[in-house]
C-alpha cells in the first residue's frame, strides 16, 4: 500500500475534483494527446479515460490496462507536483 497523497488542489481555481494528464509522460509517442481523468479519492489516484469506447485510436489501445498502469505509477509519486495536471476547470497546467 502505498503511502496518501497530500490534498491536491488548483492553485489557480481550488477545485480538487478532478483534472487531466496527458497519456505522453506514460507512453511516450503510443498515448501522445490521449487524455486520461484523474481523480483523488482517500489520498488515492483513480484514472479513467473518457475517450475510451468512442475514440478510435484510443479503441486500439489496451486502455484498461494503460489505466491501472498509470494510476499505479502515479500513486507512488507521493508529490503531485511530479506529475504533469491539467486542470479542466481554468484551463491551467498544474506542473
Ligand atoms: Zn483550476
Amino acid at each position: 500500500m502505498s503511502a496518501p497523497r497530500e490534498t491536491t488542489e488548483c492553485w489557480n481555481c481550488g477545485q480538487s475534483e478532478s483534472f487531466e494528464i496527458n497519456g505522453y509522460q506514460f507512453g511516450d509517442r503510443l498515448l501522445e494527446g490521449v487524455m486520461f481523468t484523474v481523480t483523488f479519492k482517500d489520498g488515492q489516484v483513480v484514472v479513467t479515460c473518457p475517450g475510451w469506447g468512442t475514440d478510435a485510436y484510443i479503441k486500439h489501445l489496451n486502455i484498461e490496462s494503460w489505466c491501472s498502469d498509470i494510476q499505479e505509477r502515479m500513486n507512488k509519486r507521493p508529490n503531485y507536483h511530479d506529475d504533469c495536471l491539467y486542470c479542466p476547470h481554468c484551463k491551467e497546467w498544474m506542473a
